[in-house]
C-alpha cells in the first residue's frame, strides 16, 4: 500500500492523554495501556517515523524528555523508561506532560460534582477543584467515578463499610450485583422451607420471650389482601422498636411451623413506600452480597439511590450493531432491570446483557493483546515440507491419531504464515503431543531454521531427548557425544542435529553446544527453560516449543529481548482445561486439542478403597512389585504448611519402608528437597533402583515411568478431580495393566461423589468440567495465579455467550484494530482494566 496506515496525530495525542489520566486513576501502575506506556510511546514514534513526521516527533521527544527530567529519576546514565520510574516519579512525569500539552492540572481532576447526575457535567466543578492526580475518564460518564458519598444517604460510615465490599464509586454500586433474587409472594402463596419475600402491612408488633430461657424475639403480624402471617425475628428484640403498626414492609425469610402456627422466620426486612413499584407482587427483590455491619436494607437503599440517580445516564458501551445482532438489552436498561426485575424473564435478559459485557471486554483485551503482538512482530514463514513429514510419520511404529493429524496441520498452517505462531497444544498425558512437536521441529530444520524445545525440569528435558532418539531411530547416524543426535531425513541434504543442553555438562561441553548454536551447526536444542533462556544465542531461531509451565509471553520477553523478529511459539500443556475456561485463560493464544488417545490404550482401573481395605491395597501393591512393576504413593494433602507436609511424607516413608515393605526399596520425594536431589530420586525410580516412590502431593513427578503400574493416593478425599486425574496419569503409560487406588478414611458426601466419579470416568476433560461445576475455577486454578480475570456475573456455563462475545470482539477489532475510534473509547478503557496476569511471571 502506498498510503501509510497511520493515525492522525491529534487522535493519538488524545489517546495518550487518556492513558495518562487513566494511569493517574490507577495509581500509576503502568497498566493503563497494554504492554506499558513505554511500548505505547515507542509504537507512536515508529508510526510518526513511518509517516515522515519530523515536527511532531521532535515535539513529542521534547515533551516526554522534559517531563522525564522533571520527574528526576535517580541514577543511571542510560535513558530509562516510564517503567523504571517509581509511581511517585510517574505522577510528576504525567503531570508535567499534561501541563505541557496545555491541559491544566484541573483537567486531570475529577470533573464531576453534585448529586444531580444530569447536571453533573456543569463546568464550574472542575475549575474550583484543587488539582489532584486522580483523573476521571470522560467517555464512561464522569459522574460514575464519583465516590459513593455522592449518593444521597451515603455518609462516611456507610461508605467505609461499602469499601469492605470493594465498592468505592457510584459505578461500583451500580455493578454491585445481587447474589440472587427472591420473588415477592402473596401471604397465601408462601410455601414452607424456601426463602421468599413478602410485602405486607404491619398490624401489630412487640417483643416476646421464648420458652423459659432468656431469648427474646420480635413478633409481628403482617398481612396483605390474601391473608396474614406471623413473623419472628429471633434474638432481635430491637426490631420491634423500628416496626410501627401500619408500616408497609418487605420481609424475606422462610416459612415454618412454630408452636403449631405458620410463621415466617425473617432474614431481613425493610420499610417500603406505599405504591413503590419495585415491590409489587410477583416482582423480584435483590439479595446482595453483604458485609459486617451493613444490613441488606441499607445496601438495597443505596444501590437503588444510585440506580435512580445514575442508572439511566450510564453510557452504552457496545457498538449498536453488536448489541442488535446479539439481541441484547441497552445497558442503561439492563442495570436497573437486573437489580429489580419485574420477573424472571427480565432478570435473565438483563443478566445476559451484563454477562455479555464482561465476556466481551475480556475477549477484547485478550484478542487485542494477541493482535498487537502479532502486528508488531514478524515470524519466519516456514512452509511444510511434505516429503520430510511423510518420511518421519511413515517411519513411526504407529500411525498418528486423527486428533494428532488435525493438530499438526493447525501448527503447520501457523508456521507457514508471516505472523509468529502463538498456539497452545492441549492434550492429556500420553496423547502424543511430543510427536506433534517433533514434526514441527523437523519442519523448521528442513527449512534451514533453528528451533528449541524447553521443559520445566532437567529430567523432563532428558525424557524429550530420549523420546526423540527413539522416534528417529531409523534415521539416526552414530555420533560419539551422548548429548548430540544426528539424523538424516530425506530429502534434507545435511543431517539434522539435535543438541541436549543439561546442567550436568562440563563447561567445555556447554561451550561447544553454544558455539554450534551460534554457528548453526545445531538445528534443534533440547533443554530446560532456565538453561536455554539464560545461556544461549541462536544463529536463526524460528520456532520454540514450550512444554508446560511457562506461558508464551514470558518466554518471548526473556528469551528474545527486543521486538521485531519473533520465533513461532508452540506451548504444550497436559492440564485439561475446559474450552470455556481455556478461551479466557489462554484467549490470546490459538488452541489445538488432542482429544483422542492412541488406540489400544487401556484405561487405568480405578478403585476407591474403604478404610478396612488398606491392608488389601498394600498387598496388591506388593504383588505388583513382585511381578516387576513399580508403584507411586501420594501422601494426604496438608494445606497449612509445607513443613508439616514434608514431615508427614517422611513419616509415611518411614512407616512404609520399615513396617509395611521392609523388603522393598522405597524412595521419598518432597517439595523441600533441592532440585538436584529430586532429579536424582526420580532418576533412581526411572532406572528401577526403587520399587515404590512416596511423594508429597505438590511435587511434580512429571517424568514418564512406563513400568509403574500402581498409583496409590492416600487421603484421596482431600483432592479435587483435576488433581486426582493428574496423579492417575502418572501410571498407564506402558504396556502393563495399571491401577489407581483411592484411599479415603472418612469422606464427606461431596468427596464420595468425587471418588465414585473417578471410578467411572476416565476422560480428563469431562472430569475437569465436573470439577469446575463442583468447585469453581478459583479453587482449581486460583484466580490470581491462573490469570483468570475477575468476572462478576459470568460463569463457566456461559460457554455459548462466551463464544459469541469472542466472535464479536474479533469483528470489532477487525474494524477498529487499536480501538481508537471515539465511540470505542469506553470499551478501550474497560479492556485496559482487564488484568490478565501471565502465569509464571510472578
Ligand atoms: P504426551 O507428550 O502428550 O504426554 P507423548 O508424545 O510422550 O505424549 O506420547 C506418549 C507415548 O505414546 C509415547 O511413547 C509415544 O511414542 C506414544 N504415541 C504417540 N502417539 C501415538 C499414536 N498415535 N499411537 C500409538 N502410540 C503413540
Ligand atoms: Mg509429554
Amino acid at each position: 500500500m502506498t498510503t501509510p496506515n497511520r493515525t492522525a496525530p491529534h487522535t493519538k495525542m488524545d489517546a495518550f492523554q487518556g492513558i495518562l489520566r487513566l494511569e493517574a486513576k490507577r495509581g500509576f501502575d503502568d497498566q493503563a495501556v497494554f504492554g506499558g506506556l513505554d511500548e505505547f510511546l515507542a509504537q507512536w514514534r515508529r508510526e510518526m517515523e513511518a509517516g515522515g513526521e519530523e515536527q511532531p516527533l521532535k515535539a513529542l521527544a521534547g515533551i516526554v524528555g522534559g517531563a522525564y527530567r522533571e520527574a528526576g529519576p535517580s541514577g543511571g546514565a542510560k535513558r530509562r523508561g516510564y517503567r523504571q520510574l517509581t509511581p511517585a516519579q510517574r505522577e510528576v512525569w504525567a503531570r508535567h506532560i499534561l501541563e505541557g500539552l496545555g491541559e491544566g492540572a484541573a483537567a486531570a481532576a475529577p470533573a464531576s460534582t453534585g448529586r444531580r447526575p444530569a447536571k453533573a457535567a456543569a463546568k464550574k466543578g472542575a475549575a474550583s477543584r484543587p488539582p489532584r492526580p486522580a483523573a476521571a475518564i470522560p467517555t464512561a460518564g464522569p459522574s460514575l467515578d464519583a465516590p459513593t458519598t455522592r449518593v444521597p444517604g451515603v455518609g462516611p460510615g456507610i461508605a467505609a463499610k461499602l469499601e469492605n465490599l470493594g465498592v468505592t464509586t457510584v459505578r461500583d454500586l451500580l455493578y454491585h450485583f445481587p447474589r440472587r433474587h427472591l420473588t415477592m409472594t402473596p401471604v397465601r402463596d408462601l410455601s414452607p422451607d424456601e426463602e421468599q419475600a413478602v410485602v405486607g402491612m404491619v398490624w401489630e408488633s412487640g417483643v416476646i420471650r421464648l420458652g423459659a430461657g432468656r431469648m427474646q424475639a420480635t413478633e409481628a403480624i403482617i398481612g396483605d389482601e390474601t391473608g396474614n402471617i406471623r413473623v419472628l425475628w429471633f434474638n432481635q428484640p430491637f426490631v420491634a422498636r423500628t416496626l410501627k403498626a401500619n408500616d408497609r414492609v418487605m420481609v424475606t425469610g422462610r416459612v415454618s411451623f412454630f408452636r403449631g402456627q405458620r410463621t415466617l422466620d425473617a432474614t431481613a426486612y425493610e420499610v417500603v413506600a406505599e405504591g413503590d413499584e419495585a415491590f409489587a407482587p410477583g416482582r423480584l427483590a435483590p439479595v446482595y452480597p453483604a458485609t459486617e455491619g451493613l444490613a441488606q436494607r441499607t445496601i438495597r437503599r443505596v444501590v437503588r439511590a444510585a440506580l435512580e440517580g445514575w442508572g439511566r445516564v450510564v453510557a452504552e458501551i457496545l457498538p449498536e450493531e453488536t448489541r442488535r445482532r446479539q439481541g441484547l438489552m441497552p445497558l442503561p436498561e439492563a442495570l436497573p432491570s437486573y437489580h429489580y426485575p419485574a420477573d424472571n424473564g427480565m432478570r435473565d435478559a438483563a443478566r445476559r446483557r451484563l454477562v455479555f459485557d464482561e465476556l466481551f471486554v475480556t475477549q477484547l483485551a485478550l484478542l487485542s493483546r494477541k493482535q498487537r503482538w502479532q502486528e508488531q512482530n514478524t515470524g519466519t514463514p516456514i512452509p511444510a515440507n511434505r516429503e520430510v513429514l511423510d518420511a518421519f510419520v511413515g517411519a513411526l511404529p504407529f500411525s498418528l491419531t486423527g486428533a494428532q493429524q488435525r493438530c499438526l496441520e493447525e501448527v503447520l498452517r501457523d508456521m507457514a504464515g508471516p505472523r509468529p505462531m502463538a498456539r497452545l497444544l492441549q492434550g492429556e498425558v500420553g496423547s502424543g503431543k511430543t510427536v506433534v512437536a517433533l514434526a514441527a521441529l523437523l519442519t523448521a530444520a528442513a527449512y534451514g531454521q533453528q528451533s528449541a524445545i524447553m521443559a520445566p525440569t532437567e529430567i523432563l528435558a532428558e525424557q524429550h531427548f530420549q523420546t526423540f532418539s527413539r522416534l528417529l531411530q531409523g534415521f539416526s547416524k552414530p555420533v560419539r557425544e551422548p548429548q548430540i543426535l544426528a539424523v538424516y531425513v530425506d530429502p534434507i541434504r545435511k543431517p539434522v542435529v539435535f543438541g541436549f543442553l543439561t546442567g550436568r555438562l562440563k563447561p567445555r561441553e556447554k561451550r561447544e553446544i553454544r558455539e554450534r548454536l551460534e554457528s548453526h551447526a545445531l538445528d534443534v536444542l533440547v533443554g530446560t527453560h532456565a538453561l536455554i533462556q539464560s545461556e544461549v544465542g541462536f544463529a536463526r531461531l524460528a520456532l520454540t516449543v514450550v512444554d508446560e509451565q511457562h506461558r508464551f509471553g514470558v518466554v518471548q520477553r526473556r528469551l528474545l529481548g527486543e521486538k521485531g523478529h519473533r520465533p513461532h511459539v508452540l506451548s504444550m500443556t497436559a492440564t485439561p482445561i475446559p474450552r470455556s475456561l481455556a478461551l479466557t485463560l489462554y484467549g490470546d493464544l490459538d488452541i489445538s486439542v488432542i482429544d483422542e488417545l492412541p488406540a489400544g490404550r487401556r484405561p487405568v482401573r480405578t478403585r476407591w478403597a474403604r478404610p478396612d481395605q488398606r491392608g488389601t491395597a498394600y498387598d496388591f501393591v506388593r504383588k505388583q512389585v513382585e511381578e516387576g512393576r513399580q508403584a507411586f504413593v501420594v501422601c494426604p494433602l496438608i494445606q497449612e504448611s509445607e513443613v508439616l507436609q514434608t514431615r508427614a511424607a517422611q513419616e509415611e516413608h518411614r512407616r512404609l519402608s520399615e513396617e509395611v515393605y521392609p523388603q522393598l526399596r522405597v524412595g521419598l520425594l518432597h517439595g523441600r528437597m533441592r532440585a538436584a536431589e529430586k532429579d536424582e530420586v526420580m532418576r533412581q525410580f526411572r532406572d528401577r533402583e526403587l520399587d515404590i516412590l512416596v511423594s508429597t502431593p505438590v511435587v511434580e513427578v512429571g517424568v514418564d515411568i512406563p513400568n509403574a503400574s500402581v498409583m496409590l493416593i492416600d487421603g484421596a478425599d482431600r483432592f479435587g478431580l483435576t488433581e486426582l486425574h493428574q496423579f492417575r496419569g502418572r501410571v498407564g503409560r506402558g504396556e502393563h495393566a495399571s491401577y489407581c487406588i483411592l484411599m479415603a478414611d472418612d469422606p464427606s458426601p461431596d468427596a464420595q461423589e468425587r471418588l465414585s466419579l473417578m471410578e467411572r470416568e476416565a476422560d480428563g476433560f469431562r472430569l475437569a468440567d465436573e470439577d469446575l461445576r463442583l468447585r469453581g475455577p478459583g479453587e482449581i486454578f486460583g484466580t490470581r495465579q491462573s490469570g483468570l480475570p475477575d468476572l462478576k456475573l459470568a460463569g463457566l456455563s456461559d460457554v455459548e455467550l462466551l463464544t459469541q462475545a469472542r466472535e464479536e470482539a474479533g469483528r470489532l477489532l477487525a474494524r477498529d484494530p487499536g480501538l481508537e475510534m471515539p465511540e470505542h473509547r469506553g470499551l478501550a478503557e474497560l479492556a485496559s482494566r482487564v488484568e490478565v496476569e501471565v502465569a509464571g511471571e510472578s
